[in-house]
């Protein structure tokens, strides 16, 4: 026991059990500590690597949100763009009554006309409530001007096509002719006609009172 150190002494006096340790069992104990702290060191790294795992789960979710935000500012933008660029609804269409000078009763043909903002593709039909009725118009409606079309004939005992539908298309690129313009929304283009509409207009037909009495 000659290498007792005084503190192991000191413990002794102190009736302190573990009065065998000498400088080699405080090694040992020292490296138990060390093992020890080696141990609670790696469980730390452990813990903050957790948690910088979590914190940079929390800013790729940051960085998620905000490029989820920005996507939908501009799908707003988007949006925007597709409303501004669609036709104003006029509301109602006239119908502008004429003698049908072909017909030997004097029955009247019913014409109306529409003015669109700017040149547009575009296919139109009437609805009568129960089937379509194809519209002749051309394949571009100019923008600013009227464009005066027929709707049908105004038989007595039949009642007319209460509703005209629009179907537009912003021009063709290389092939209309006319000032090219498009819409951002990635919306049909319009190389068939027959498919489905950019912007759709469903108008009501309003026809002078004395017509509607047939
Ligand atoms: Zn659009």
């Amino acid at each position: 026991m000659t290498t007792i150190t005084p503190r192991l002494l000191l413990l002794a006096e102190e009736g302190w059990t573990w009065r065998d340790l000498n400088a080699d069992n405080w090694i040992a104990i020292g490296s138990a500590a060390f093992a020890l702290a080696g141990v609670i060191a790696a469980v730390f790294a452990v813990v903050y690597s957790r948690s910088s795992a979590k914190s940079s789960k929390a800013s790729a979710d940051a960085a998620q949100k905000s490029a989820d935000e920005a996507a939908r500012l501009s799908q707003i933008e988007i949006d925007r763009e597709h409303n501004r660029y669609a036709p104003d609804h006029p509301g109602i269409l006239h119908a502008e009554e004429e003698v049908d000078h072909r017909s030997p009763a004097g029955h009247y043909v019913a014409f109306a006309s529409i003015t669109l903002p700017r040149t547009y593709r575009a296919r139109a039909e009437t609805w009568n409530g129960t089937s379509f009725t194809p519209i002749a118009i051309p394949l571009l409606l100019d923008g600013g001007k009227p464009h005066r079309f027929f709707i049908d004939q105004v038989v007595p005992g039949v009642t007319p096509p209460g509703e005209v539908r629009f179907h537009l298309w912003p021009p063709l690129a290389g092939v209309d002719d006319t000032i090219p313009w498009s819409c951002p929304c990635g919306g049909p283009t319009g190389e068939d006609i027959a498919g489905r509409a950019h912007w759709e207009l469903r108008i009501p037909i309003e026809y002078m009172p004395e017509v509607e009495e047939f």
